[in-house]
């Protein structure tokens, strides 16, 4: 089941130019209704539920209804993004709430180096090589079709 927002919990993102599920929904299907202030997706039979836009939202207003492998039937979950961490709350259809926290990075925010001090590899767009390889694999070259 695609994603939905919660009308009660949105903000628009107070109003700002791109909100938070517009910037990340790499599907572009998130927009701003600007009258309403309120998130929606646009076009939900396009929504392949990778819950970009659920662990993103700060008002926690978006929710998607996972399949069954993930979430048992009538549960739901819901994640609480940190800066160094998530938590997923599980409620299940019993009542049971369960929680679960899972650390999602091992640098600051914005410590990042994309090139890990590597330099970026072959500007030959043909090329087979990837960005910075084959330094970044400890190799002098990597073995490619002839
Ligand atoms: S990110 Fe959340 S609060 Fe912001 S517009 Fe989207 S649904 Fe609303
Ligand atoms: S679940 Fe993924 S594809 Fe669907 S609207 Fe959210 S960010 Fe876009």
């Amino acid at each position: 089941m695609p994603s939905y927002v919660i009308l009660e919990k949105c903000d628009g993102c107070k109003g700002q130019d791109k909100t938070a599920c517009m910037h990340i929904c790499p599907n572009d299907l998130m927009v701003l209704d600007k009258e309403k202030m309120k998130g929606y997706n646009r076009a939900t039979d396009m929504c392949w539920e990778c819950y970009n836009c659920v662990k993103i939202c700060p008002q926690q207003a978006i929710d998607v209804r996972p399949y069954a492998d993930f979430v048992p039937m009538g549960a739901s979950v819901v994640p609480l993004r940190g800066s160094q961490d998530i938590m997923w709350t599980v409620k299940f259809r019993n009542g049971q709430v369960k929680r679960f926290k899972f650390p999602i990075r091992t640098t600051q925010e914005g410590k990042v180096e994309p090139l890990a001090g590597f330099e970026t590899g072959s500007d030959d767009l043909k090329s087979q090589v990837l960005c910075t390889e084959p330094a970044s694999l400890g190799a002098s070259a990597i073995p490619t079709l002839k």
